[in-house]
């Protein structure tokens, strides 16, 4: 079935634009129609490991692709690469759909290109995505802010460049403030951040739902507690990409919502 966009009066993909486009947390029923808009009239697709095959599937017929996908260990293109290829790219004219996993603008660098983008005069645009620490839970059964147990939600990354935490993140201060934490790249790092956490006064035995693959086929929902959060990660076989969500919010889960 091919849906009719024209009723919607959606914007032109101009010749020589960038679109900085999340494509939602996997399954290609999150995708926005803007989104979809944008699919359907790129020349040029530059797009992250994290994007579904079925969603670029749905990409015009002729359009070119341009994998920029990052992965852990092995070369892949830099950053500045990356957004020199987006400026390369529209200035041969192209209509370049820059498609990143979730939202462009959480945990995935789509500021920087925004900011080359900018920086070069080309102009862009940038259409939202579900993000996965919202979908995740979402998926798992959770809601995210309830009026029983936290009126605030904090979205943190567990993973620095470099590898280790990110130094920016004041973890004693998340722990006191952050009733429901929820942290993206959050495996590497999970038993560090449990035990800063933990000694900034956390519970032990405080609920944590971790969620990998949230929307897709594969996808796997854990439940542990704080203390035994990576022991129970790892023996699970969890694997990339998971969120992990701290917090009394978790067990709301239990409650069958
Ligand atoms: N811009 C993306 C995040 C990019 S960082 C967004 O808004 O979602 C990559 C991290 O996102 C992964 O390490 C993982 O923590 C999370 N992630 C992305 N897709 C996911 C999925 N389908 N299930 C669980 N976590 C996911």
């Amino acid at each position: 079935m091919e849906i009719d966009l024209s009723p919607l009066d959606l914007p032109e993909f101009a010749a020589g634009a960038v679109w900085l486009v999340g494509s939602g947390p996997g399954a290609p029923s999150l995708l926005s129609l803007l989104a979809l808009h944008a699919l359907k009239q790129a020349d040029d697709i530059v797009y992250d490991a994290l994007v579904d095959k079925r969603i670029l599937d749905l990409a015009r017929p002729g359009c070119r692709r341009h994998y920029a996908g990052k992965r852990g260990g092995k070369p892949s293109p830099q950053q500045p690469d990356i957004s020199n290829r987006l400026i390369e790219l529209a200035r041969r004219g192209g209509r370049v759909l820059r498609l990143k996993g979730g939202d462009p603008f959480v945990f995935g660098r789509g500021g920087e290109e925004a900011q080359a983008l900018e920086a070069a005069g080309i102009s862009y645009r940038v259409v939202p995505g579900i993000t996965a620490g919202v979908a995740a839970l979402a998926a798992a059964g959770i809601p995210l802010t309830h009026r029983d147990t936290n009126s605030a939600v904090s979205f943190v990354t567990g993973y620095a460049s470099g590898g280790g935490l990110p130094e920016d993140v004041d973890w004693e201060a998340l722990a006191k403030g952050a009733p429901l934490l929820v942290i993206y790249m959050a495996l590497q790092n999970l038993d560090k951040i449990a035990r800063r956490l933990i000694a900034a006064g956390r519970g032990r035995d405080e609920p944590v739902v971790i969620v990998s693959q949230a929307t897709l086929p594969g996808q796997r929902v854990i439940e542990t507690t704080l203390e035994n959060a990576a022991a129970d990660a790892k023996r699970a076989g969890i694997e990339a990409p998971a969120v992990a969500a701290v917090g009394r919010t978790v067990r709301l889960k239990r409650a069958g919502l």
